[in-house]
């Protein structure tokens, strides 16, 4: 039987520190552990954890298997039990997820996010809360969220997931609160080996998506099951053959944003039915008894907290497929480089080796650079919030002209 540690993959220092740390929660809530109202420090067990990790390396994956772990009923994540279930479901009463409005998340809604974590726990475990994008967090809900970890109720838990420690993330006084739980980028063995063995993924096909992933599980796993998707990476491998002449260049433009848009939708749209179901099958086990009219109010309410989370959600991966599909271009350019220098690398595209070999012999070093250059420039434009087609046309133009 799988736990709830079994998605996060590649990350065996991660896990066991989560392992110890669900150990040591369990005794401080259990039968044979302390006495109610024990801090819970030492060994394992922490108030504030900060998740970090490039997009894909399981950020929150890994916190929501932290916070079904201290909802387990067995205390170590077994995935079978209702506290593993529910959490994971996003139904579990006392673990919240913070629903951050468009990129950010307001002061307003963190205060009310941290008084409601402040509540002794209804299932006698912990009160969770859970950030997902702590990096989109504005100063002032930042700091809300910091006066509750620096005076932290016994029994609450913060969970926060940022792509790094860099002070961009997230500020350094709520940094030195966490302790943080480093994720690296998969190997790519070890995604290869979990869509084989996990998904029943060919072996064959396996390896190749999870290289021309590069670390990203999610992706692989989608390279390898939807032909689509495969068709979206090879739109994105043939720009720089596409473009030549400047209304290429906008169609180009079009073509990855395009492809961007329906990368993101496919991320998310398994994701949102399965919590959809699962949250209706939560309400609907509800009944009709006296209350139900309280219930279904209630249960109303749980929709369009799912529904604004889910739209959030969308917003992000557009930004993080459009992200993808820049590093994967980038990727085409420094193979060229790579020949051109006959650097003794593997390409990190071998389907797109041919082409970049005939790349190597048109273009010089300098503009290879250039345009290696302008597609790390257009990534840093739409992180810094400029319009995503108008830095990816800049970024065509570049391209063409070399
Ligand atoms: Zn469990």
């Amino acid at each position: 039987m799988a736990d709830v540690f079994a998605n996060l993959v590649g990350q065996p220092e991660a896990v066991a520190t989560l392992r110890r740390a669900a150990a040591a929660a369990a005794a401080i809530v259990g039968p044979a552990g302390p006495a109610d109202g024990t801090e819970p420090s030492g060994a394992g067990m922490t108030h504030a954890w900060l998740f970090t990790g490039p997009p894909g390396s399981g950020r929150s994956v890994a916190a929501r298997a932290l916070a079904a772990a201290l909802q387990c009923e067995n205390g170590t994540g077994c995935g079978a039990c209702s506290g593993c279930h529910t959490t994971l479901a996003g139904t579990h009463a006392d673990v919240r997820f913070v629903v951050p409005e468009g990129l950010s998340i307001s002061v307003g809604e963190m205060r009310a996010l941290v008084l409601r974590a402040a509540g002794a726990p209804t299932g006698g475990r912990w009160q969770v809360l859970l950030v997902e994008d702590a990096d989109r967090l504005t100063e002032a809900a930042g700091n809300a969220l910091l006066k509750a970890i620096e005076e932290p109720p016994p029994r609450t838990v913060f969970l926060l997931c940022t792509p790094s420690t860099h002070p961009d993330d997230i500020s350094v006084t709520i940094r030195s609160r966490c302790r943080t739980v480093p994720l690296r980028q998969p190997p790519p063995e070890a995604v290869a080996s979990v869509l084989a063995t996990r998904d029943g993924i060919a072996e064959e096909t396996a390896h190749w998506a999870a290289a021309a992933a590069q670390g990203h599980v999610g992706r692989a796993r989608r390279l390898a099951r939807d032909p689509q998707a495969r068709e979206r990476r090879a739109a994105v491998l043939a720009v720089p053959r596409r473009l030549t002449g400047v209304g290429a260049c906008f169609d180009a433009a079009s073509a990855l944003i395009e492809a961007a848009e329906a990368e993101a939708v496919a991320a998310v749209v398994e994701m949102d039915a399965r919590e959809r179901a699962d949250l209706e099958t939560a309400l609907g086990a509800g009944g009709t008894g006296r209350g139900a009219a309280g219930a279904i109010r209630g249960a109303a309410g749980q929709l369009k907290d799912l529904e604004r989370r889910q739209r959030s959600r969308a917003t992000r991966a557009q930004r993080d497929a459009l992200d993808r599909a820049l590093v994967d271009l980038a990727g085409f350019y420094r193979d060229v480089l790579a020949v051109k220098f006959s650097a003794p690398v593997l390409p990190v595209h071998a389907d797109t080796a041919p082409m970049a070999e005939t790349a190597a012999a048109r273009w010089t070093a300098e503009g290879t650079l250039r345009r290696l250059e302008a597609v790390l420039a257009c990534r840093q434009a739409v992180e810094a919030n400029v319009k995503p087609r108008i830095a990816v046309e800049a970024m065509m133009l570049a391209l063409w002209r070399g």
